[in-house]
């Protein structure tokens, strides 16, 4: 069955003294494993608030939302987090690293939170930023990094724990185009591995990345497609 399941998911952004926005408006929404998909469309349009959904960074008003069959939309932060640990990585726009960790502890804070052995840990960070072309940066900060490796970073940590889903969100949002071509081109060969992504992006270059762009609009999946070429389908 798909690892993402969500049905007739509504999200309504309620400020104090403000109108009610509704960013999310009945999304049906079913992700294969190893699927690459994009959600895209213009600034606004609420992808922000379904990745959220998705990763149970924020919470449904109403509708089902299943991760590998798992019924997941009602749970508390405590088991959001617990199931974030170990299933869901997350890639964001700026980064999120912890800016007084080393490269090498940002890495592996999260397997060490997920209970993973030191030594363990350390040997999947060591893999992971070879891989990711950043031997030699362990001992670096955050902020001694460009914006691409910084990003690269932050991948590194979204996937120390092997989750089955990756969620990006505006990865390359705030790269310049060597960067984000960089961060794109490993975002497809964790892809082909069987990586499992979900990506929100206004950028449709961006989009095109994934094997399949779902165009989203005033809160709802306005198209389905996917890309020419596919061997997946939609
Ligand atoms: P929820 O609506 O799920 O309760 P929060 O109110 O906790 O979400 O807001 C999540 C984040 O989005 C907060 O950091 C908040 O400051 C920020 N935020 C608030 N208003 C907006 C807005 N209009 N657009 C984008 N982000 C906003
Ligand atoms: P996108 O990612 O497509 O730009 P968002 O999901 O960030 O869209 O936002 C969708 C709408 O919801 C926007 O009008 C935004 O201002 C509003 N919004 C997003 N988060 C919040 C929040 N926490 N509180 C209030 N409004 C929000």
């Amino acid at each position: 069955g798909p690892l993402v399941r969500a049905e007739q998911l509504v999200k309504t952004h309620r400020g104090e003294g403000t109108a009610p926005v509704h960013a999310v408006r009945g999304v049906d929404l079913n992700v294969q494993p190893g699927e690459f998909v994009a959600v895209t469309g213009p600034s606004g349009a609420g992808k922000s608030t379904l990745l959220h959904l998705v990763g149970g960074l924020q919470r449904p008003d109403s509708g089902g939302l299943w991760l590998d069959g798992e019924r997941v939309d009602a749970y508390g932060e405590a088991r959001w987090a617990l199931l974030r640990r170990r299933r869901i990585g997350i890639v964001f726009q700026f980064f999120n690293l912890v800016s007084n960790l080393t490269v090498a502890d940002n890495v592996e804070l999260p397997a060490l939170l997920a209970g993973v052995p030191a030594a363990d840990a350390r040997a999947s960070r060591a893999e992971l930023l070879a891989e990711l072309g950043l031997e030699g940066r362990e001992r670096s900060m955050p902020g001694e990094l460009s914006g691409g490796e910084q990003q690269r970073v932050a991948l590194a940590r979204a996937l120390v724990n092997h989750p089955a889903l990756l969620l990006a969100d505006e990865p390359a949002g705030s790269l310049d185009s060597k960067g984000t071509r960089e961060v794109l081109r490993l975002l497809g060969r964790f892809h082909e591995r069987g990586q499992t992504i979900l990506m929100v992006t206004h950028d449709a270059r961006t989009a095109s990345a994934a094997d399949r762009v779902i165009s989203f609009f005033d809160g709802q999946i306005a198209d389905d497609a996917p890309l020419g070429g596919s061997r997946r389908g939609g």
